[in-house]
Parts: C-alpha cells; structure tokens; sequence
C-alpha cells in the first residue's frame, strides 16, 4: 500500500531534524529550538520558574531535553504523560590529543561509544559534532560538516575477507582520516573552532562525536524505506516533538512531558541519562508550582504513564531465525509494543492495554516485538524510568533493520504512525 503524502512530509522533517542533530547536544538544542519556535518558554535549571496551566515550557540539561505542556485546568493532582527517548546514538567519539596520523595521512584519534556496528562506519563521509566549552564560559556547538573517513583496506591486499569476515580491531582499525599533510602542523580542533566561529586555543573542553554526513533518504517500491543515521534514537525524538507541537495547549487532560535522554546507549547512568534525576527534578518543580505536597504529588504519579519509545527489530528476511519463530514484525506494518518476560521492557498487561487504547484512537496499527529465547534482547529508558519514579510504563518504538549501523533502516509509514499515537497518548 503506498504511504500517505503526509507521511512522506513527515519523513522529510525528520531527515531535516537528524542533519540538525549530529550530537546529542545538537539534538537537545534543536529539540528545544523548535519548541519555542512553537511557542515554549525555555526555562534554566539555575533560575526561578513560573509555571502556570496553560503553560509550555521546555529545559535542556547537557544533551538531555524535557518539554511539556500544562493543561489549562492542571491541579496538584493531574497525571502526567511522559513520552520518553533518548539523544545519543552509537559511534565514535573523539580522544583527547586528537591530531594523530602518519605517512603523509591526518587521522583523528576516536573511542569507541556505545555498540556501533563498526563495518557500517567504513566508507562514508562523516562529520565532526559537538560541544565546545570555551575559555570565556560560553559552551557552543560545533559542526565540521563531511570532514572524515574511514576507509576499507581493498580488497586485493585482505584477499580472505569476503571468505573470513571483517573483524576490525577498536583502537588500531577505527582511526579515521581528516586530511593529508604533516601532523605536527594539524590541529583538528581548529577545524571544530572553526565551525564555530571560535579559535582552537580558547578550547578548554570538548563533547564531540562522530556522525554520518549523509541525509536521511526515502526509496524502495511504493517509497516504503527510510534510510537514515541515528534513528536509533532520533526517530522517537523527532516523533515526540511533532506530537508536542501539534497538541497546543489543552483545556483538560494529563500534563504532556517530552523527556529525551542522553547516554542510553552507555546504560543511561549519568546526570543527563534516564538514570539520572533529570526528570523527576523537573517533575517535582512542575508539581510544586501546582501546589502539590507529597501525598498529591504520589497522587498524580500514580495515575500517570510513561511511553518510552526507541527502536525494535524488525524480521530480516536474511536472517528469520533469529528472531521468534512467529512473533516477527516488519516495517510498514505499524509501531511495534516490546514486551520481554525479565523486564528488559516494562510493559506489563495494563500496559499493552493501554497502549492498543492510543493506537486506536489514533487509527494506527500495531505489532508486537518479543526475543527469540536463544538471542536476548538490549534494553532501553522504560524498566529505568518505572523503576526511578514508579510511574507506569510501555516499551514501545518502531521497527527497524541493521540496528546501530550508520545508516538504519525504518518504515516511512511506521515513522508518521509513531508521532500520530505519541498525540493521542499526550491527549489522555
Ligand atoms: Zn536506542
């Protein structure tokens, strides 16, 4: 069935949205650039805040974002509805003394970050992004545009490799290029400051990571594919900002939160991550200016919900047993609800219920994710965030091939549905 205009818009935005989100930081900032662009008040962590129903407001912590939305008639016990996501994505990140290199080769000195698949990041044009913090105290983002390379050792000097598989070494083999000419003359921070109109000595730190350069593209029979870096986790981001910004202000209903995290690809354990206390900080001021004490406050929770979406595995006609022999969703056959017996996810049965409930109300179509026994799943923010706040929650997502490649792949329809059911939870 070919896929709606609309989601071939919709589409199109999202490939704008991962170009302006190389880095997790790029991520949080463009997230909150298009809130106020909506009409949010972007609040600071270190100040007073006034937040009033029919208020939104939106927070960035480091790379770490929370929006939301007060309904006109909120009270000290109105639930929320958390739509949580997070803003890294796995790949490189760069060293410090970076300027590395030889015979005649500029080369950048990187880390591995997160679980890349570290084959998919040869031969492709990659960009340089971050964060710089600068002698003067500002903090800016950096992007050097399509700057770097990783090339594959032909093929006429590795004879064995389409025989024995490609086994790249961490530290020796994922040293991309970024130029040619004499080291000790190189400064690739230049190349960072430069981007963003400062100068390489006022450079007192940096956050950079490495990205793939290329747009997000639509193709395949009846355009079902989108190709894209990053949508591990950007495509669930995007979704919740779209929904945030179509929902407005409502007269009634729950308080709708976007909380989009840093770091889960390293466990979420940091100040910015899901383990961290971002979200309830920002719940516990929301719900003071609401006049809650904390008996109303664990009123409100309790009759709130947390969605946390990132991507799922769709079948691979390749590879069929790997996954469960009948439980096998596939692009473009809607968003896919996890469900894991250990708690890997957090959906439970009143969970599922109430997800179907959205995706009714929305008239979008759902599947469902489950392991194959014998390859277990990762996890993601849900069993996180239940088990910090108590507030209960769905694991849910789109589905997608070549998970924490450079460039995944997902559904365009799947993609539009996403944001359409991330309205109807916000609605209540
Ligand atoms: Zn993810």
């Amino acid at each position: 069935m070919p896929v709606t205009p609309d989601a071939l818009t919709y589409a199109d935005d999202l490939a704008d949205f991962v170009a302006s989100s190389p880095s997790s930081y790029h991520a949080a900032a463009e997230t909150a650039r298009r809130l106020e662009a909506a009409g949010f008040e972007r609040l600071h962590e270190e100040q007073a805040w006034e937040i009033r129903p029919g208020g939104r407001y939106v927070v960035v912590r480091d790379g770490a974002t929370i929006g939301w939305s007060v309904p006109s008639d909120a009270s000290a016990t109105t639930p929320s509805h958390i739509f949580g996501a997070h803003t890294d994505s796995p790949g490189f990140k760069l060293k410090p003394q970076p300027t590395t290199g030889g015979r005649g080769w500029l080369q950048a000195a990187v880390e591995v970050y997160g679980g890349p698949l570290l084959n998919s990041w040869l031969d492709r044009e990659l960009t340089l992004a971050g964060r710089l913090a600068l002698a003067d105290g500002r903090v800016v983002l950096a992007d050097t545009g399509a700057l770097l390379r990783l090339p594959q050792l032909a093929v006429h000097l590795d004879r064995g490799v389409n025989n024995n598989g490609l086994a790249l070494d961490k530290q020796a083999e994922t040293q991309p290029v970024w130029g040619l000419g004499d080291v000790a003359e190189a400064d690739i921070l230049a190349e960072l400051a430069r981007s963003a109109d400062a100068s390489a000595s006022d450079i007192r730190g940096y956050d950079v990571v490495i990205a793939d350069a290329a747009r997000g593209a639509v193709f395949g029979k009846d355009d079902a594919f989108f190709a894209s870096g990053r949508l591990d986790d950007l495509a669930s981001v995007h979704a919740g900002v779209v929904a945030l910004e179509r929902a407005g202000v409502a007269d009634s209903g729950p308080i709708a939160i976007l909380a989009a995290f840093d770091h889960e690809e390293l466990g979420s354990n940091s100040r910015s991550g899901a383990a961290g206390p971002f979200l309830e900080d920002i719940l516990g001021r929301v719900y003071d200016a609401l006049g809650a004490d904390s008996s109303q406050r664990r009123q409100a929770f309790a009759s709130s919900w947390c969605l946390s979406s990132d991507v799922g595995h769709s079948v691979h006609p390749n590879y069929a047993q790997k996954h469960d022999p009948v439980v096998q969703p596939v692009l473009g056959s809607g968003p896919i609800l996890k469900i894991n017996a250990n708690q890997r996810y957090a959906t439970d049965a009143v969970g599922s219920a109430a997800w179907r409930g959205w995706c009714d109300a929305a008239d979008v179509a759902t599947q469902e994710f489950v392991s194959n026994n014998n390859v277990p799943c990762g996890s993601t923010i849900g069993p996180i965030t239940a088990t910090r706040l108590g507030i209960r929650t769905v694991d849910v997502g789109i589905p997608i091939l070549s998970m924490h490649s450079a460039r995944e792949l997902a559904g365009v329809s799947d993609l539009h549905d996403l944001t359409r059911v991330a309205g109807t939870f916000f609605a209540g």
